[in-house]
């Protein structure tokens, strides 16, 4: 099944770095007929990327009567993206299905990062939809710790996703060079993922997928959530899901056992982070036996070293409860002694 291969995936290859790259490029010029490539959503984008300070500057004020003109004519041409309008710079990286490159706009010199991913892969992997999902959730999100999706394009073969340059890359491959942090840094962390959870779940976005492969670094070490392949933006009345997806070794009990799940699923996922972060690997993993993990999960059968301080260990157990109700809340997370310890606001 699709969704479990996906996880697999997401499990295993994560954190093998790119060897699960696909690397068939197709030679045909027909547009494969992906849906998301409507005019709203790439409008959605292009909007996001003209707020940027950096390019405004370069384009000047706009002349008032120009300004009552386009208030009156709502017709205004949106500027869509194109390849030719970045220096294309270093490639930063493959991922499942594409490749990353830094490059620059080239009217206003700013800096940012292309995802190129290939239509025929998306298809063949059966995954338009949720890459949608991705670029509409994402290109509404703006805040300090989420990592910007400024806007897309495409050409008969790709698309492109115009995203924020992280320019320390991702906590995985920190924490890979680190071993483990120490509890200040990883409460550092931890004060930044709450920071951004907050405002996600203030918009109704549930993000289903945090691990260190999917959070990126910015040039001073700030933290940002990137990849939101697997969030979804839950109903006014219905903000409950029941689909099942997301990293294994980060999965809490409730998407195990494929039931209905909320936002608290992303606490689950902190608990695990802060563990990993701590400990320098996820609490569940068994070694490539999922059957394990999974029963590990559904068991809370933790083991908290020794090195780790009574509160940490304290608050990665109240966020590891196996009732999703029964986990602390955001504001309790900051308001615990573990972070008021680190953490001086
Ligand atoms: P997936 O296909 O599941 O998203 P992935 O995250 O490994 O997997 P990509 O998002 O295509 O793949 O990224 C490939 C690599 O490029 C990443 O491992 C990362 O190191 C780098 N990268 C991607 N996006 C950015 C970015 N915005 N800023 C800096 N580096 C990036
Ligand atoms: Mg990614």
């Amino acid at each position: 099944m699709f969704r479990i291969d996906k996880m697999k995936a997401k499990s295993s290859v994560d954190r093998t770095a790119s060897s699960g790259h696909i690397t068939k490029i197709t030679n045909s010029n027909k547009a494969l007929p992906l849906k998301l490539l409507d005019n709203k959503v790439g409008n959605l984008g292009n909007r996001a990327f003209r707020s940027n300070p950096l390019k405004q500057t370069t384009q000047g004020k706009i002349p008032e009567t120009a300004r009552r003109k386009r208030s009156i004519e709502p017709k205004v041409p949106i500027k869509q993206w194109c390849l030719k309008d970045f220096e294309i710079g270093k490639p930063l990286g493959k991922g499942n299905f594409g490749q990353a490159f830094l490059a620059r706009e080239k009217a206003s010199g700013f800096i940012v990062a292309l995802k190129m991913l290939y239509k025929e892969e998306l298809v063949m992997s059966n995954i338009e939809n949720q890459l949608k999902r991705e670029i509409n959730i994402q290109s509404q999100l703006k805040h300090p710790n989420i990592l910007r999706l400024y806007g897309f394009f495409h050409d008969a073969d790709r698309i492109f996703l115009i995203l924020e340059f992280a320019a320390k890359g991702e906590l995985f491959a920190e924490l890979q060079k680190h071993k483990r942090f120490s509890e200040a840094e990883a409460a550092k962390y931890v004060a930044q993922m709450v920071n951004a959870l907050t405002y996600l779940h203030g918009k109704r976005v549930i993000h289903r997928d945090i691990k260190p492969e999917n959070l990126m670094l910015g040039l001073n070490g700030e933290l940002k959530i990137g990849d939101f392949g697997w969030s979804v933006k839950t109903g006014v009345s219905d903000n409950r899901r029941s689909t099942l997806c997301g990293t294994l070794d980060y999965l809490p009990p409730e998407m195990v056992e494929g039931r209905v799940h909320d936002k608290n699923v992303d606490l689950w996922s902190l608990g695990i982070l802060l563990y990993e972060l701590i400990c320098g690997s996820p609490p569940f993993e068994s070694e490539g036996n999922e059957d394990l993990t999974y029963s590990r999960i559904l068991g809370i059968d933790i083991h908290i070293p020794s090195y780790v301080s009574k509160d940490a260990a304290d608050l990665i157990t109240k966020l590891l409860k196996y009732s999703a109700n029964d986990r602390l809340s955001l504001k309790e997370v900051m308001h615990h002694p573990f972070m008021k310890k680190h953490i001086h606001l």
